[in-house]
């Protein structure tokens, strides 16, 4: 496509020109918005772009994309914000914010939505609910369906409904070309196999068209169990063995003041057993959580029916802003000598607010066959991920040293990571996100979408060889 801003000037784009395009805001530094705006969920990455473009609709994105191609600078794309590493924000190029485009349109009949990407997962979840239905994200309201869904998007419903990406029927995307297209399992099917789980490195997403799925009340809450090794292994065995609609995340960390909790309970260490049961069957969801409570005599509960967004009230504070520092794998399981570590570790964090997440996997998501979508961990068993945050940035190094030195002690048993859940951690760690067949078809599709990798700012997949500057990258 031609650029209608190289017509002005190819060393020297005109901004104003640039501004003047888009229907949307352009925003500089030295604005009253920019400081607002630049900030995201990770405030560790304190970066700021040249100029942040709220985009109104795709042909904003087309023509930023065209801009970052034009001038050569950095093209960082934020949705909802929540990127663990902080990629959602450049230093000096272009930050491309789509938290303003909030479109939403569920279609309770045909049992589908259309979302824009700055729908977060708490306001899609919220407008299904009122249908009775719902579509599977992750444990946290704030956190935007786009990146979590391109990712993967492993939640509350996992195990009775897979994941995200299980759920997605088909994207508009702008490409690296500049051109809109749809991808779905019959309009471009390779990179519709490449975005379910391959992150932001094919295009920018700017229509998401889901499966809604019937999840009305369910039992959901928190079950709080004394920390013990023997709680820690168990808790794993009865989440496999429990009903597919019953999906938990189990948090070992030092109980936060919450009201349910006896005050002499409040910042010790414990297991917080967060959970739904997907399912108006009250009765059936106090059975499946009966095993959970013979692991050890809860220390408190939080047992309640409730609409299925009700849950994201227990997860509130983890999705505000803050400095953290993440480390996760994937285990087949969790055998004494991880359960012993977890309880070791989690005794003495160097934060108070640190959480190791201990997410039991399996159910519908294991059903779907590991090569039909480029997230291929599959039969993965737990998803552990060691998650750091705590108030001092200067502190970082701190609580790096912990966590790595803690990542370090489980990583013998690790097989693979969620590349939703990697920091900055280099090439080897990105490609633990992948099998190696899964990475290879990657980079291929990356070389014929993107092959001069506009797309960067995320766990970048490299075009395959041969692929940069070939195709339809060049302007
Ligand atoms: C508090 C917290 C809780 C979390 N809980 C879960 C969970 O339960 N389950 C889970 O699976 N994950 C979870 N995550 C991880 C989360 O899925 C990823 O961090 C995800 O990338 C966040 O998406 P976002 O849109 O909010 O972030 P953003 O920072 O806006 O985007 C992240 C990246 O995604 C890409 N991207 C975003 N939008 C687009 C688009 N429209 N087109 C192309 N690329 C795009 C870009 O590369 C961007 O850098 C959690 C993260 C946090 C911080």
């Amino acid at each position: 496509m031609a650029s209608v801003y190289s017509l002005v000037s190819d060393s020297n784009p005109d901004l104003d020109d640039f501004a003047r395009a888009i229907t949307g805001n352009v925003i500089r530094p030295g604005e009253p918005e920019y400081d607002g705006l630049r900030r995201i969920h990770n405030t560790l990455a304190d970066k700021r772009p040249s100029v942040i473009v709220r985009a109104a609709d795709a042909a904003d994105v087309a023509k930023t994309v065209d801009y970052a191609k034009v001038t050569g600078l950095e093209l960082a794309v934020r949705a909802g914000g929540h990127s663990v590493p902080g990629y959602s924000v450049t230093e000096g190029g272009i930050m491309l914010d789509l938290s303003g485009m909030k479109g939403l349109h569920i279609d309770a009949e045909q049992r589908l939505a259309w979302a824009q990407p700055g729908v977060t997962a708490g306001e899609f979840t919220n407008a299904a609910a009122a249908h009775g239905l719902a579509t599977p994200f992750g444990d946290t309201g704030d956190v935007g369906i786009a990146g979590l869904t391109l990712g993967g998007g492993i939640g509350f419903l996992v195990r009775k409904y897979g994941l995200a990406i299980d759920n997605l029927v088909s994207v508009e995307l702008v490409t690296a070309e500049g051109r809109t297209v749809t991808a779905s399992e019959d309009v471009n099917p390779d990179l519709f196999w490449a975005i379910r789980g391959g992150g932001g490195n094919f295009g920018v997403v700017t229509r998401f068209q889901y499966r809604l799925v019937p999840v009305g009340m369910t039992l959901s809450g928190a079950l709080i169990l004394p920390l013990s090794a023997d709680v820690v292994r168990g808790l794993v065995t009865v989440a496999n063995a429990a009903p597919e609609e019953l999906s938990t995340i189990a948090c070992v960390m030092y109980v936060p003041p919450v009201p349910f909790v006896p005050e002499s309970l409040h910042f010790k260490p414990a297991v917080i057993v967060l959970f739904v049961h997907a399912s108006d069957d009250m009765a059936a969801g106090q059975a499946a959580l009966e095993p959970f409570r013979q692991l050890a005599t809860p220390l408190a509960e939080a047992v309640i029916p409730m609409p299925y967004p009700g849950i994201y009230d227990f997860t509130a504070e983890a999705g505000k802003p803050g400095p953290g520092v993440v480390r996760s794998l994937f285990l087949d399981g969790l055998d004494d000598d991880v359960a012993a570590e977890i309880v070791e570790r989690m005794s003495a964090p160097s934060s108070p607010r640190a959480v190791t997440q201990i997410r039991v996997l399996g159910g519908a998501m294991a059903r779907v066959p590991a090569e039909s979508t480029a997230f291929a961990h599959r039969d993965a068993g737990v998803l552990v991920a060691i998650l750091t945050a705590f108030e001092n940035p200067d502190e970082l190094a701190i609580h790096e040293a912990w966590t790595v030195d803690f990542f370090a002690a489980l990583r013998p048993k690790g097989r693979g990571v969620y590349s939703n859940f990697l920091e900055a951690e280099g090439e080897a760690r990105i490609r633990e996100a992948y099998p190696t067949a899964t990475y290879e078809r990657l980079a291929e599709i990356k070389a014929k979408y993107d092959p001069t990798n506009v797309f960067r700012m995320n766990q970048n997949i490299k075009p395959a060889a041969g692929g940069e500057g070939r195709g339809s990258g060049v302007l």
